[in-house]
């Protein structure tokens, strides 16, 4: 079967699917952003249990359970954080979603949802993200049967629209 994907407006923390990605740092132990959401939302079992992972390179992620979470799993990606573009930020960047969707064949999900990784205070612009994001979610339709849908939530409506227009100029199909 074809992955689905989709574009919508929302709050990631609340979304009930097989793993939501966390926009992690390397420490793997809680942070501002989406992945402070994330901890005050799963519970101090998250933490609990990233502290037993070592860290996490840039550009690799690693998985937990979801606690108190709607997600059955929890999938800690480190994006790079944005220093000009000439540092490498655009492989690091294919690579955290790359391994995201490796974990999540790994572990037969069926679905998993994805915050804009680096774009709030690692500085990466969205319009260049949101190509790499949408271009690493399609490379893997095809090579993982079990994966149903992909979803990437946006925290606003203007983050949104910059998805759905990176999804046009990709000339790719919405679910
Ligand atoms: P990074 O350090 O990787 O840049 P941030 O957490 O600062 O990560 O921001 C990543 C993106 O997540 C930003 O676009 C931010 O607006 C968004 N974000 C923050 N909270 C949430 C949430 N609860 N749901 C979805 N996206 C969120």
């Amino acid at each position: 079967m074809k992955t689905q994907i989709e574009i919508m407006r929302g709050d990631i923390t609340q979304m009930a699917v097989d793993a939501i990605v966390n926009a992690a740092n390397t420490t793997l132990l809680g942070g501002g952003g989406v992945d402070g959401a994330i901890h005050r939302a799963a519970g101090p079992e998250l933490v609990a249990e990233c502290a037993g992972l070592g860290g996490c390179e840039t550009g690799d992620a690693r998985i937990t359970g979801g606690y108190r979470l709607a997600a059955r799993h929890v999938i800690h990606t480190v994006g790079p954080v944005w220093r000009g573009g000439a540092k490498g930020e655009p492989d690091l960047l294919r690579s955290a979603y790359r391994r995201c969707f490796e974990v999540a064949a790994e572990n037969g999900l069926a679905s998993i949802a994805f915050p804009a990784i680096s774009c709030g205070v690692y500085g990466y612009p969205m319009r260049d993200a949101a190509l790499i994001a949408l271009s690493a979610a399609r490379e893997t339709t095809g090579h993982n049967p079990e994966l149903e849908r992909v979803i990437f939530v946006l925290y606003n409506d203007e983050a949104a629209q910059t998805y759905r227009d990176a999804a046009a100029a990709l000339k790719m199909e919405l679910g």
